[in-house]
């Protein structure tokens, strides 16, 4: 991500995960989160689903979170995905594509790819839908909207969110499963916050409206930093990473390359 001018949250150190036991460990204490921020927030921890994301951990350390019980996996990019989607046909996976995806991207997604997460503009709409009809099958789909309103962030201007949710009925293998964001990275919560709800106001408005226009209305929201948040605000998926996997070597930047560029 480009710099802005928030400071960025200082990177928490999330000690690595090495061994079957590690991962157990890790993933029991996020969902110990989840079920207590849950229940807190006067909601059912069982609609909360968690979504672990495995950008850059190698396929070694990928089984051992799958012996772990991991199996659900988000990638940030197609290719490492289609690399590990391979390598580990093995196993029970299911995969979640999240981050952005360029159009010529999208024949190679459409073989392995569960959920995406990151759908922004017609044109990969009406792209992937014509691939998915051609291979006979749906994808579901979230609907990725910039809510911090940084131009380093891809996504839907809030303001387009609706529109474009009522131009997707047009693509029939699309299957609307609810709109995603990432918010404003910065120490400052009720700022984080204030990014949760406003998704969270553009679902409840699309469903106000019509209310199919945003499938099951679910919210892909929150990640190791602000999980916690995202939860109590509505999150009903949570991407998170390095509370599970351990810190990344690489800086956000090199995988969020700017949206501006
Ligand atoms: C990497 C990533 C996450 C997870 O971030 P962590 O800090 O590792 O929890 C969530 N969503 C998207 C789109 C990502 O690229």
């Amino acid at each position: 991500m480009a710099e802005t001018d928030d400071a960025p949250a200082p990177t928490t150190a999330f000690p690595q995960a090495s061994t079957v036991t590690d991962f157990a460990a890790n993933l029991a204490a996020v969902q110990a989160t989840i079920d207590a921020t849950a229940l807190r927030a006067g909601r059912n921890p069982g609609d909360i689903r968690l979504l672990a994301v495995s950008k850059t951990v190698p396929e070694e350390r990928l089984r051992l979170a799958v012996q772990a019980g991991c199996h659900e996996l988000g990638e940030n990019k197609v290719q490492e995905a289609k690399r590990k989607v391979e390598a580990m046909a093995d196993l029970d996976i299911s995969w979640a594509i999240i981050g952005h995806l360029q159009t010529n991207k999208v024949k190679d997604m459409v073989p392995f790819a569960a959920e995406f997460h990151a759908l922004d503009r017609l044109k990969l709409a009406e792209t992937l839908d014509r691939r998915l009809q051609a291979s006979g099958r749906s994808l579901d789909v979230y609907v990725q909207v910039n809510t911090s309103g940084e131009d380093s962030k891809f996504g839907l201007p809030p303001a387009a969110a609706l529109p474009f949710l009522r131009e997707l009925r047009a693509y029939p293998s699309l299957t609307v499963q609810g709109l995603m964001t990432l918010a404003m990275f910065t120490t400052d919560t009720e700022r984080v916050r204030g990014c949760f709800r406003l998704l969270r106001d553009l679902r409840d408005r699309a469903r106000d409206e019509d209310p199919d226009l945003v499938g099951p209305g679910g919210l892909s929201m929150g990640m190791s930093g602000d999980y916690p948040v995202a939860i109590e605000e509505g999150a009903t998926v949570v991407r998170v990473g390095q509370a599970i996997f351990g810190a990344r070597p690489l800086p956000d930047s090199y995988y969020w390359p700017s949206a501006a560029h």
